[in-house]
């Protein structure tokens, strides 16, 4: 009977004939999915002079930064996270699945200032450069110190408009703690998955939070919607979003930079592979972008996707981007790994980074806890089950063969694997031992 379900006016079954992955997608099965088509980088509508230009707004924001947000006084008011070498860890997976030939390292970005997750790079960038046009229109100048911002006259200012925006949890914690922080009034939609201690500290920060029943899709939907009736509202899209993008971008200008401080070679000779989860697209699409334009074509990106949520995956092989979702194919959209928890891609991402992508894998929940409990063991580095996607990269690309198909033995031993960790430092402590409890408890019962 499944069978003959239509979807987008074709049965499954000619689906899956043609997109044979898909089989095992829909038994929620573990896949590699190989970009055939993958393309070497060329600049789109999203240009070198795009990104640079949000680095540089972002440095008139540093001063503002500093003051209303301590944390961040120790890199002087610029968000950034650290790349960390993880030798400990890099063994433990060896020693428990199959050796990582070449380097590996950490993408701090669960230790991110004010959001303790990726989205402080994009959410944060995309209300600050609100205010900034709001603020312009009212005597700011780009050579000001933009902490005259928190001043009453534009306070008072920013508290005449609105912000909203759908979310499964980080987002808006990102748009909300910054948003309010300003002065606006911020609405957070929020769809089923979000963890309560996420609703509850975005409430302690005087957001307002509307939780809905629904998915991420439909979270975002309503939000929308209630945004519309209001001139003064800005609704922040996840799905189609050139700032969040941007807000993102800016990461690999950056890492750039601190590669070249580590001595980590980027070439053909010395391959970079980096690892990065994704929900809806946005914050790994606009790292992968960033990483093929400032580092060139011997970086080879993947995104990590959840068995259960694997919509980029499926936008990407059958191109119907965001015409299509995993609901459709009754894949069921329901994980633990609540940042990653989204049925249906976006299209804005999909075509603006899809050609550049080497792959996208998925991952099983079960290992993510694992993970998550060897990380916490190797390394002291706490994660939510999340961030641990991208660490399951280089174990399923070896048990896939995909290194020793693609490089000689020499490139690999001069490899980096870059694992970005995108979230986890907010995360209540007491959650972060059930999460560790979990993850050991599924390693001593293998
Ligand atoms: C949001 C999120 C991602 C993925 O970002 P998208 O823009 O949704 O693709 C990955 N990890 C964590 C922890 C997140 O919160």
């Amino acid at each position: 009977m499944e069978n003959t379900k239509l979807v987008l006016g074709r049965s499954i079954s000619s689906w899956m004939e043609e997109h044979p992955l898909l089989v095992d997608m829909i038994e929620t099965k573990e896949v590699l999915w190989e970009n055939e088509c993958l393309q070497a980088f060329v600049e789109g509508d999203i240009t070198y002079d795009h990104i640079t230009e949000a680095a540089e707004r972002l440095n008139r924001f540093a001063p503002l930064l500093k003051e209303a947000f301590p944390e961040t006084m120790k890199n002087d008011g610029i968000i950034e996270s650290f790349l960390i070498p993880v030798e400990n860890m890099k063994n433990k997976i060896t020693e428990e699945y199959s050796p990582i030939v070449g380097k590996v390292y950490l993408k701090g970005d669960h230790d991110l200032p004010i959001a303790g997750s990726v989205k402080a790079r994009g959410g944060i960038y995309e209300v600050l450069k609100l205010a900034e046009n709001l603020a312009m229109d009212n005597g700011l100048s780009v050579s000001d110190d933009y902490s005259v911002l928190l001043t009453k006259r534009y306070k008072e200012l920013f508290s005449t408009y609105s912000i909203s925006v759908g979310s499964t949890g980080n987002l808006g914690l990102s748009i909300g703690i910054i948003s309010a922080k300003l002065g606006f009034n911020v609405t957070v939609h929020m769809s089923h998955d979000a963890k309560q201690w996420k609703k509850d500290l975005l409430r302690d920060n005087g957001v307002q939070v509307v939780e809905h029943a629904s998915d991420y899709s439909k979270a975002v939907e309503l939000g929308r919607v209630a945004c519309q009736k209001d001139h003064k509202c800005f609704f922040i899209d996840d799905e189609n979003s050139i700032d969040l993008f941007l807000g993102y971008s800016v990461a690999a200008m950056r890492l750039k930079k601190q590669l070249t401080e580590k001595n980590i070679l980027v070439d053909e000779d010395h391959p970079l592979f980096v690892y990065l989860p994704c929900g809806v697209g946005g914050a790994p699409g606009g790292i992968a972008y960033g990483l093929k334009m400032f580092l060139g074509n011997h970086v080879h990106v993947f995104f990590a996707e959840p068995t259960h949520s694997p919509c980029m995956l499926l936008g990407l092989m059958t191109k119907q981007y965001e015409k299509i979702s995993v609901q459709d194919f009754g894949i069921d959209n329901l994980t633990d790994a609540d940042g990653l928890a989204v049925g249906r891609p976006s299209s804005f991402v999909g075509k603006t980074v899809g050609p550049f992508l080497t792959g996208i894998f998925t991952v099983q929940d079960e290992q993510l806890y694992k993970l998550l409990f060897l990380l916490s063991q190797t390394e002291q580095i706490n994660l939510e089950p999340s961030a641990l996607a991208g660490m399951y990269g280089p174990i399923l690309l070896n048990r896939s063969n995909w290194y020793d198909a693609n490089f000689s033995r020499e490139q690999l031993q001069n490899s980096t694997h870059i694992v970005w960790a995108t979230g986890g430092s907010l995360v209540p402590n007491k959650m972060m031992i059930q999460y560790i409890e979990q993850g050991k408890s599924i390693f001593s019962n293998q």
